[in-house]
């Protein structure tokens, strides 16, 4: 991200360059500062027709409007359709075309979702280059895309002189836009460059997919013929009798550039895309340099018209259709919702939402192929037994919903179809679901808030225990609303460090020597009032705010270690909790890399706590992080350890340093005897028999101190000790202890 940010300052100075060296000017419009950056680091360092790209910026319509005004020869706009409203890039791009006059402009549009595809009008009457979904703008098809538009805009200026062509070319390239399907399309070409050129309109065009079998005469299909080939419509190549015109077809398409002949030409429609096209006119005589030129301009933007063509066949189908079950996805029903709840009177409508138990662990026990058969069996099932007005649709992953009247769509009726084993081809499995659902009048907002209601009341329910039922009531949602209002609060402390680290120290029980601290992050509202990680650390997970702060916990914590070690307290360990969406997280190797570089910390004196339940969640990736983490030479502690159900192979196989036994089990260490000291004492045998260091945390008394040490634990952490203490006193509380250290009596 930084280095986008050193791209822009670089590209924005270099304005006095010589006009033949200056780069294209490309204006990005999104208010989201991401997209800039991200745009401006995709095309680093590439260059378009020999010539840089530079950018500018505008984070608004309104902005752009006034760069616009102020700033000459910008060639595109990659142009955010949803900013400050939901329209505020389309009402840019009348603005831009209608009242600016910018004609010459080539408009990229952009937007979040597919949903949010324009009007096939507003693409034709504004002559937009081109439309793409942010997340299929890769860093490849980004370059194409700008690649063709300024290519395209690189012509329109050329030969703006000729304002016949390029009224002609604009109108006749928008038109294209609109129209669907390969034949039509095709024919809208024909007449469009016989327009062009002023000839009758006469010719054929071939087409093939771009990645098909080698070029040979009979695998190209005639995709459109008007004037005497009008018969040869649909029918291969081969069937044209002029032998000259398929040899300047062929030459056309293996040279991939358009050939001019004395009374033929083959232009070339389109490369960088699926389907590539090569048209064939016959012509009386040359066609002139300016007609060329006009043509040229006319034909790179059908290369956009055909990857719109298919973009747009992809939105319709795909756009509402889930690939996997043919049923109706999330976007439908949402869609389906807003209507529903349109409509006036009527029954009262209920929303279902039904996620299969434990599919991901089948998914990765038994393979995808597995999953999505299971996943098939249980669509199927559900819209045989539910046919219209209810809505069966696949909302995401193992996650259906039942839209339909009540009447119609009865938990029972629902519930009953997981009594009975499903046929998966050559076998049965039970599966069973847990439910959770809203009345959709109950729900606020549009469809996907109905969707998200019943999602927390589906939370509920598993909360409740797999295979339950929970329905939405008002209360789920203030609770939810809380959680968003402490989410919003807690990125605004991380973003104005109002988050800090507390050390609680670790004692080696036989000795009392002070071996270390574990790091535990504190947050303190700008009220003062210090909320407990609990509360918060849940949400953080959740919304995946935990990517970021437990870097910052990691870096902080190391940092300290370093700074103990400085001031004498050598061989100090510092334990840093690690959750699991953290380690999950693809850079978190290279983050830890970075913290073990930039703090110098001795590897050896850093320990990672992972809790027990989250080892077990996802079993060979951890055992796979736990691995590359010890090659760096750091340790692993399993925490909360006990309360999990790990068992003595997978331990094994976990491969870690040490078992931090968990507080419940200490805290129950009060008179000796009890049941619960054999777990603890179980507990820790485990621990040494697996030859792992065992800690005790939550240690409160002298008396579980002394029978933790004759159980064999060997070190321990507890408000016996030390509560948690800032940085500003964890040094003279070590200070203090230098020489006795925190002895443990027997
Ligand atoms: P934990 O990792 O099990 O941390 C131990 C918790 O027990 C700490 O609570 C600590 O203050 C508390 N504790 C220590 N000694 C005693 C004692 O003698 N008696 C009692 N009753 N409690 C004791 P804290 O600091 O509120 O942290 C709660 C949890 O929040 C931690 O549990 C950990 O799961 C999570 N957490 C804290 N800091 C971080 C962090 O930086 N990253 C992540 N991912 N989680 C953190
Ligand atoms: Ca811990
Ligand atoms: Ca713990």
């Amino acid at each position: 991200m930084i280095e986008g940010s050193d791209e822009i300052l670089f590209c924005e100075e270099t304005p006095d360059a010589p006009s033949s060296q200056r780069g294209w000017r490309v204006l990005i419009v999104d208010d989201e500062i991401d997209v800039h950056q991200t745009t401006v680091f995709a095309m680093r360092g590439l260059q378009v027709l020999g010539r840089p790209i530079e950018f500018l910026h505008a984070y608004s319509a309104a902005e752009a409007r006034t760069v616009l005004i102020a700033e000459k020869d910008i060639a595109v706009t990659l142009l955010d359709v949803v900013m400050e409203d939901v329209d505020a890039g389309l009402s840019l791009v009348r603005n831009i075309r209608e009242t600016l006059g910018l004609h010459e402009l080539r408009i990229v549009l952009r937007t979040g979702q597919p949903g949010y595809a324009p009007e096939m009008d507003i693409i034709r009457d504004y002559d937009i280059n081109d439309y793409k979904t942010k997340s299929e703008l890769t860093r490849i098809k980004l370059y194409t895309t700008l690649t063709a538009a300024i290519r395209s805009y690189n012509q329109l200026h050329t030969i703006a002189a000729s304002r016949r062509g390029l009224d002609l070319i604009v109108r006749g390239s928008a038109k294209l836009m609109a129209e669907r399907g390969i034949n039509e399309f095709a024919s809208g070409v024909i007449t469009q460059i016989t327009g062009l050129l002023g000839l009758p309109p006469e010719g054929l065009i071939i087409a093939r997919r771009n990645d098909s079998e080698p070029l040979s005469t009979d695998s190209l299909r005639i995709v459109a013929a008007a004037g005497r080939y009008a018969g040869l419509l649909n029918q291969p190549l081969t069937c044209v009798d002029d032998a000259e015109a398929r040899e300047l077809l062929m030459r056309c398409l293996s040279e991939e550039s358009s050939v001019f002949g004395a009374s033929r030409t083959a232009l070339l429609l389109g490369s960088s895309v699926g389907i590539v096209m090569a048209a064939y006119l016959d012509s009386a005589d040359p066609i002139g340099e300016t007609d060329r030129q006009l043509i040229e301009v006319f034909c790179s933007n059908i290369a956009v018209c055909l990857e719109n063509l298919d973009l747009f066949s992809q939105l319709s189908v795909s756009a509402y259709v889930d690939p996997l079950l043919k049923l109706p996805n999330r976007t439908r029903l949402v869609q389906e919702i807003d209507h529903r709840k349109r409509k006036i009177g009527g029954e009262e409508e209920i929303l279902i939402l039904l996620d299969l138990d434990h599919f991901s662990e089948t998914n990765e026990a038994l393979g995808h192929h597995y999953g999505d058969r299971i996943l098939r069996a249980v669509g199927a099932r559900l819209s045989e037994r539910f046919a219209s007005p209810v809505l069966v649709a696949r909302v995401h992953g193992d996650t259906f919903g039942l839209l339909g009247p009540l009447s119609r769509l009865k938990y029972h009726d629902v519930t009953e179809l997981f009594q009975e084993p499903f046929d998966l081809d050559d076998s049965e499995q039970m599966i069973s679901a847990t439910f959770g659902s809203v009345l959709i009048f109950e729900s606020a907002g549009d469809g996907s808030e109905t969707i998200k209601c019943a999602s927390i009341a589906l939370k509920r329910a598993k909360a409740n225990g797999r295979g339950s039922v929970a329905r939405y009531d008002r209360e789920m949602g203030i609770e939810v609303q809380e959680r968003v209002r402490l989410l919003r609060n807690l990125r605004s402390a991380f973003q104005h460090d109002r988050l800090f680290l507390c050390y609680q120290p670790q004692i080696e029980l036989a000795t009392g020597r002070i071996i270390g601290a574990e790091a535990l992050i504190r947050w303190k509202t700008e009220s003062g009032e210090l909320i407990p990680p609990d509360r918060f650390i849940a949400i953080a997970e959740y919304s995946g705010l935990i990517v970021d702060i437990g870097q910052w916990v990691l870096r902080n914590a190391c940092h300290r270690q370093t700074c103990l070690e400085k001031a004498g307290f050598t061989g100090f360990r510092m334990a840093v909790n690690v959750s699991i969406a953290q380690f999950r997280h693809p850079q978190f190797i290279d983050v830890l890399k970075q913290a073990l570089a930039d703090t110098e910390i001795n590897p050896a004196q850093l320990e990672l706590e992972i809790t027990e339940s989250m080892a077990m969640l996802e079993p060979d990736y951890v055992i796979g992080v736990i691995r590359t983490v010890k090659t760096l030479g750091v340790s692993v502690a399993v925490d909360d350890f006990g309360t999990g159900f790990s068992s003595l192979s997978y331990l094994q196989r976990l491969d870690v340093d040490r078992l931090k036994i968990d507080r419940g089990f200490v805290n129950a260490i009060r008179s000796p005897g009890q049941t619960t000291e054999c777990i603890a004492q179980t507990v820790i045998q485990l621990g040494r028999n697996l030859g792992l260091t065992v800690i005790a945390e939550g240690v409160e008394t002298e008396a579980q101190a002394r029978l933790l040490k004759q159980m064999g634990c060997h070190e321990a952490q507890g408000y016996l000790f030390a509560r948690p203490m800032d940085s500003a006193d964890l040094t003279p509380w070590l200070e203090a202890r230098r020489d006795t250290g925190c002895p443990v009596d027997d």
